[in-house]
Formats: C-alpha cells, sequence, structure tokens
C-alpha cells in the first residue's frame, strides 16, 4: 500500500466517520459496470461513480465539530480511483471510529452503500453503522431490517438529533428520546423514535476554506463548487425525489420547502472568497428557482463578493430582465440552465414544466445574451410522459435549429435520457399506473 496513505489511515480516529461509497463497489473488478454514466452530464464533472457525497456531510462535519465532535469525511469513491490497486480491507481495519455515517441519498449508491456497510460490519462487528439521506429516509424501514445496519437517521435536517445521537452513545445514555431515529437495540427489537425534527430554517452553511485545494499534478482539477439555497422545492416535477410533493411525503411534513437562513450563505460566500486561487473556481448554484426576487437580489449580492470565475443558475421560469441583469453584475461569467425537457409544450407541462414555449424561450434567448450572460444551456430528456420516439427526433431537429439559429453564440441545447432509477418518493414512482 502506498506508504503515505497507510500511515494516514493508521491515525485516523473519530467519533463519526462519513463514508462515501461508489455507486458500485467493488468498480475495480466489475470494470463494465458503468450504467450510471448515462446520468450524467456534460457540464457536472463528476465519474460515473458518483464520487461527490451529499452536502449534508460538510454541514454534519461543522455543526458536529462546532459542538466538540471529532467528525470526519471518507471519500471512498475518490481514494478508490485515485489509488485503484490499494488494500480497503487493511485500510478499514486500521481506523479506530465509534460510529460509520453512511450516504444512502441517491438511489445509484444502493449497491455501493449496502456493500460497504457489509464489508465494515464484518471488518468491524462492535461499531455501529448509520445510514442517512433521502433515500435512506424513504426506505428506512427496509434498510433496518439489514443485519449490518443499526440505526436509520431519517429527515431532511439531521444536525441536532445527530449531535444528540452521538452524545448518547459517548455517555452511554438511552436513545429512545432522540427524534428520526429509527434503530435496533442489543437483543436486536426494531424500535423506532418518530419523525419529530422539522427545523424551518437552514441553519448550518458550509465552511468551504478547508477544500483539499487543486493539486498541480492534476491532470483534471476540480474546480467547481456546489451550494444549496434550501432543501426542498415549490415546484412539482413528477420524476423528482426533491420535489415539493416528493419532499412532503418522504419526510413526513407538512412543508415543502426550507429555506437556508441568509446569514449562512452568507457565511458560504465569505468562506468561499478564502479559497485559495478561488477565482479559478465555478459555482453551481442550486435552488435560485425557489427564491422570491428580493431574496434572490440578496443571493446574488453575497455572490459578487465572492470573486469566483463563473456562476451557473438552474432556472424554472424564464428569468426577469431586472435578474438577469442583476446576475451578470455579480459576476460576468453567467451561465444559466432551462429545462424545458421537451420542445413539445404538452410534454413539458406532463412533465412538470411547460412554463414557457419555445418561441417565448428563444425571444428571452435573445435578451439574455443581450444582457450580457455568458451562455445558455437548454436541457431535453428523454423518457418524459407520453413522448414517443418521434416526438423525442423531433426535439432532436429542435436542437439543430437553436445551433443554426444561435451560431457562434454559446447556446446549447442537450439531450439526455432520464436517469436510471426513477426517484423514490417522486409523484411518478409512487403512481405508476398514472
Ligand atoms: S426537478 Fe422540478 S421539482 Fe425537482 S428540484 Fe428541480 S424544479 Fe424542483
Amino acid at each position: 500500500m502506498n506508504e503515505e496513505l497507510d500511515s494516514t489511515y493508521k491515525k485516523l480516529k473519530a467519533d463519526i466517520l462519513f463514508v462515501h461509497a461508489p455507486a458500485f463497489y467493488d468498480f475495480r473488478e466489475e470494470s463494465k459496470v458503468y450504467f450510471p454514466f448515462f446520468s450524467t452530464s456534460g457540464d457536472i464533472p463528476i465519474t460515473p461513480l458518483y464520487d461527490s457525497f451529499p452536502l449534508g456531510f460538510k454541514t454534519l462535519q461543522r455543526f458536529l465539530t462546532d459542538r466538540e465532535f471529532d467528525a470526519k469525511i471518507l471519500n471512498l469513491t475518490s481514494l478508490l480511483l485515485i489509488y485503484p490497486g490499494i488494500d480497503i480491507e487493511s485500510l478499514l481495519r486500521d481506523v479506530d471510529v465509534k460510529v460509520f455515517g453512511i450516504d444512502l441519498h441517491w438511489m445509484v449508491h444502493v449497491q455501493g452503500s449496502l456493500e460497504t456497510a457489509s464489508l465494515i460490519k464484518r471488518i468491524h462487528p462492535c461499531v455501529p453503522i448509520l445510514f442517512g439521506g433521502i433515500s435512506a429516509t424513504y426506505f428506512a424501514d427496509e434498510l433496518i431490517r439489514y443485519p449490518f445496519v443499526d440505526f436509520v437517521m431519517r429527515g431532511y435536517d439531521t444536525h441536532l438529533p445527530m449531535a444528540k445521537l452521538l452524545e448518547a452513545l459517548k455517555e452511554g445514555l438511552a436513545l429512545k428520546a432522540i427524534p428520526n431515529l429509527l434503530w435496533k437495540d442489543k437483543q436486536g427489537n426494531i424500535i423506532d423514535n418518530g419523525l419529530s425534527h422539522f427545523p424551518s430554517n437552514m441553519l448550518t452553511g458550509i465552511d468551504w476554506s478547508n477544500m483539499p485545494g487543486v493539486s498541480k499534478k492534476s491532470l483534471f482539477p476540480i474546480t467547481d463548487i456546489v451550494t444549496v439555497e434550501n432543501s426542498g422545492c415549490i415546484h412539482k416535477c413528477g420524476w423528482c425525489g426533491g420535489s415539493g410533493d416528493a419532499f412532503k411525503r418522504i419526510n413526513r411534513c407538512s412543508h415543502t420547502l426550507v429555506q437556508k437562513d441568509m446569514a449562512q450563505y452568507e457565511y458560504e460566500m465569505k468562506k468561499i472568497k478564502e479559497i485559495p486561487g478561488n477565482d479559478t473556481y465555478n459555482l453551481y448554484t442550486c435552488g435560485s428557482y425557489n427564491q422570491s426576487d428580493d431574496r434572490l437580489e440578496s443571493i446574488l449580492s453575497c455572490i459578487s463578493e465572492s470573486n469566483l470565475k463563473s456562476i451557473i443558475y438552474d432556472q424554472y421560469h424564464l428569468t426577469s430582465d431586472d435578474i438577469l441583469k442583476s446576475m451578470v453584475k455579480a459576476n460576468d461569467k453567467t451561465v444559466i440552465n432551462l429545462s424545458p425537457q421537451s420542445h413539445d409544450l404538452r410534454i413539458s407541462k406532463l412533465s412538470g414544466r411547460g412554463s414557457y414555449n419555445m418561441e417565448e424561450m428563444e425571444r428571452w434567448i435573445e435578451r439574455a445574451l443581450e444582457f450580457g450572460i455568458f451562455e445558455i444551456d437548454i436541457w431535453f430528456f428523454i423518457g418524459m410522459p407520453e413522448q414517443s420516439e418521434k416526438s423525442v427526433l423531433d426535439t432532436v431537429d429542435y436542437c439543430n435549429k437553436i445551433l443554426n439559429h444561435f451560431k457562434g453564440k454559446r447556446v446549447i441545447p442537450y439531450i439526455c435520457p432520464m436517469i436510471p432509477f426513477l426517484d423514490p418518493g417522486s409523484t411518478f414512482f409512487e403512481n405508476p399506473g398514472r
């Protein structure tokens, strides 16, 4: 094993080690398993193994560290990609942690997360294994039945329950009062503490200043940051596990959206500014389509201070002229993603979109470019409701029309298949016959 790596992991101690598993374990022996590739896209720097871990790992790390717990993150996927010859069992044997926390956020990780949990349990039979994330919350009752799963922490915001859990484990306290926890006692009985922790704001921003930095040796340096402005959504795209309806269903709550506290957003932007060489980084903001104009103006004002190279926004509606101008003022390399899903307004509406037709979109693109928007990406998907083969091919023709119409300008249409798993909890998943 790499000696430097060996000494790093021999020393690794933590109250909780968050482990991000690859989509498929062990891909090093089954390199043909690359289906997740179909859900990756040109502008998202991610490998077919989904090596990006959920942002919740970073907020949990900050929240728990602030409360004097030692919380570390192991991105097992990246580690296996960087050191393909690594003996993972020997590495895991050397770590000394009190709890392993594994994310099952996106379904694409289901095999990798379960296999990794099973492997860890074989190596550390006495160390509890905890699952969390959107899919873990949805499938909590199924997950807890696996012999290698001890805890499932459910919900969209688990910061406080996680701190209570670590405290209880440290002090040997009863676990019955910890909200959102589904767990097994020593006899293997499953105990459901119920879901009762539903904070109305996201109160923990990410400390981006401790990013590992870009290695000079890296051939493909990753200089992208993703931030979320909220959890949940005001929109209702039927295939989406993050829609407002899915959010209520999965978390068993009555609200569809939880906004990030503005002070925390400001904190994140300040921390981004502290990253060495941050003017080479791109920021992908996730959730600007859930913001009122006033709140979005405040967000843009924070972004304008961050000194980043470029910013990407997803937009559900065609952005107003005033907001377009503010976006350009905040950063002159502003990229907007539009996702009409289909050029056909009827199919677009059936997909949960359809708030504009293609003529309106084209006129809007002309204006946005005039205001100084740097690039506009238009996303179409295959697999939308009532979409026929002919309709898909008509969308391809429409992409060609767009390319010709905006020749020489940064207007880029994409067409790609819907992800290999329909999100659990989404409206289409719940009502497959409709
Ligand atoms: S896909 Fe639709 S429902 Fe899902 S987060 Fe985006 S806008 Fe909201």
